[in-house]
């Protein structure tokens, strides 16, 4: 893979309230002003680390405020960074769902760097999650819900986002929903035939329609149509991300390809 970070820039913006999109069209990472220190979530590729802190810094805040990071899952593409970051500030508490921490330490090569031809560095983080977990962090606490199926360890992540006016509406993430390691050739590869690998994400969705999302927190763009929400944002569009909505058609989304993949590529 050829890797050129800066063109996958993407103006960072207020998304809503104390939410900021700083990430890159390839990996969302966004930021939550908690009030009490800085939260991201995701943190990208560290190839693209420079764009997030510079993203950070053009809206006006200091990568050495931030206090947490959280994870959606291991893969490199949201967890990438992390290792960076916590080298330049080791005063960071991480966060990742359980199950994956063998991907994060290295115990276990299934990051995604060897597809891509990267190299993940690694770290251990400091907070393993469990489902049903809650965790407070300044004015925002994650309600924190175990999505395995992409990954083993992947968690989806529901909060109440505060708006400039006053209103409280309710955020949310799907954790992991890409498709690359469903396909029967990762499944064989990487020997998960026994795990009921797929069955997991078919169970991972039914569990997403049960929640309802004022505010959809795509941890890809296309997830939430991350880019052309912000163009109606800057034309005036104050809630162009508040689309109660987005979430359950993202649902439908996912569960075609899924029920696509099942169809069309079986173990
Ligand atoms: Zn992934």
């Amino acid at each position: 893979m050829i890797w050129k970070p800066w063109e996958g820039y993407m103006a960072p913006f207020k998304l809503f309230g104390n939410i900021y999109f700083i990430g890159t069209r390839p990996a969302s990472t966004h930021l939550i002003d908690t009030g009490d220190g800085l939260l991201i979530l995701d943190s990208g590729y560290q190839e693209s680390l420079y764009l997030v802190l510079e993203n950070m810094r053009s809206l006006g805040f200091k990568p050495q405020d931030i206090r947490w990071i959280i994870h959606s899952h291991g893969h490199i593409d949201h967890s990438g960074a992390t290792r960076a970051l916590l080298e330049m500030f080791p005063h960071i508490k991480t966060y990742i769902g359980k199950d994956d921490l063998d991907m994060v330490t290295g115990a276990r090569d299934t990051s995604w760097a060897k597809e891509f031809n990267m190299v993940f560095n690694t770290f251990t983080p400091d907070v393993l999650i469990h489902d049903g977990d809650t965790l407070t962090f300044g004015n925002t606490t994650f309600e924190c819900m175990a999505s395995p199926g992409h990954t083993p360890g992947t968690f989806s992540y529901f909060w109440n986002a505060i708006g400039d006016d006053g209103r409280v509406l309710r955020a949310g993430t799907m954790g992991g929903a890409g498709m690359n390691t469903l396909a029967a050739k990762y499944i064989h590869a990487e020997h998960l035939e026994a795990e009921d690998w797929r069955g997991h994400y078919g169970r991972t969705l039914d569990k997403c329609r049960k929640q309802h999302c004022d505010i959809f927190i795509g941890n890809h763009a296309d997830q939430n149509n991350t880019a052309g929400r912000y163009q109606r944002l800057i034309a005036g569009d104050k809630d162009a991300f508040v689309d109660s909505s987005a979430w359950l058609q993202a649902i439908d989304k996912f569960q075609h390809a899924y029920d696509k993949v099942i169809t069309n590529d079986p173990l």
